[in-house]
């Protein structure tokens, strides 16, 4: 059943997604050669409680972190660790925060120093297709729209387009309906209605979509050991269009990036 939200409960959803964009602005500044990705959890758990938050994974499904910590062949869920990234790495994080009773959810994958030109075109490409995706999130569309546009985008480069992970409806809970695949046909699956809030979120691997898990039980990998990419918004749908909630703004001040990229999302 998807939960639509009343104008109130978006603004206070945005409040949950500014705590995650920032979190994640701040460890922008910090991923680099020499540190851990358990430093980094650490860092970011103290920001989200200084931001009056409670960490949005910490103990969810009983995951014992703040961040899903997942470098190079990690697609996602990866658990954090005392082993220092080091140049060349890139290393997705995915950060959750609960406020006023409703989540963020938000993911963003890292350059460490220098990465090679063909990882970073993928990087490129997986972002490309998550805003491809969410301008699909509009009234009249449905859940397949939004999964053809990314997955064709993505298969068009010839990237894996993960199958077993995907995207959700986002609020009170972490994982409400409708699930949001990054795959699919155009005009299939559950049809969207103004008031959703949704985590689009593409998952994509250089090289083949299949996956395998690792025996801790969460850590999910490219079954081939190439690198995979992830990129998350939350995206509010407004007016009949998609708003976003969440923003990279705050990564990209801190690496001096200037982009427009966000622009068509605001109302
Ligand atoms: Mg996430
Ligand atoms: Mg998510």
């Amino acid at each position: 059943m998807i939960i639509v939200k009343t104008p109130e409960e978006i603004e206070l959803m945005r409040e949950s997604a500014l705590i995650v964009s920032k979190t994640l602005g701040m460890l922008a500044a910090e991923v680099k050669p020499g540190i851990s990705t358990l430093q980094l959890d650490k860092l970011a758990e103290t920001f989200i409680r200084d931001h009056g938050a409670i960490p949005g994974f910490l103990g969810l499904y009983d995951f014992p972190n703040t961040l899903c910590m997942s470098p190079n062949a990690q697609i996602v869920h990866g658990i954090p660790n005392d082993k220092p990234l080091v140049e060349g790495d890139i290393i997705s994080i995915d950060c959750g925060a609960l406020k006023n009773d409703f989540y963020g959810d938000h993911a963003y994958t890292f350059e460490v120093g220098e990465i090679d030109p063909e990882t970073k075109k993928m990087l490129n490409v997986t972002k490309e297709s998550l805003y491809i995706g969410i301008r699909e999130f509009k009234a009249g569309n449905r859940v397949g729209d939004v999964g053809y546009a990314i997955q064709k985008h993505t298969e068009d480069h010839g990237y894996g387009v993960v199958r077993e992970l995907v995207g959700h409806g986002l609020g009170r809970k972490m994982h409400e309906d409708p699930e949001m695949p990054n795959y699919g046909k155009r005009g299939r699956g559950k049809k969207f209605v103004e008031g959703m809030v949704v985590a689009i979120e593409p998952m994509t691997n250089l090289g083949t979509k299949r996956i395998k898990q690792l025996k801790d039980g969460w850590t999910i990998l490219t079954a081939d050991g190439k690198p995979s990419a992830h990129f998350e918004h939350d995206v509010a749908l407004v007016n009949g269009k998609p708003e976003l909630l969440s923003t990279f703004k705050y990564i990209y001040d801190a690496l001096g990036i200037t982009s427009t990229e966000e622009d068509e999302f605001r109302q």
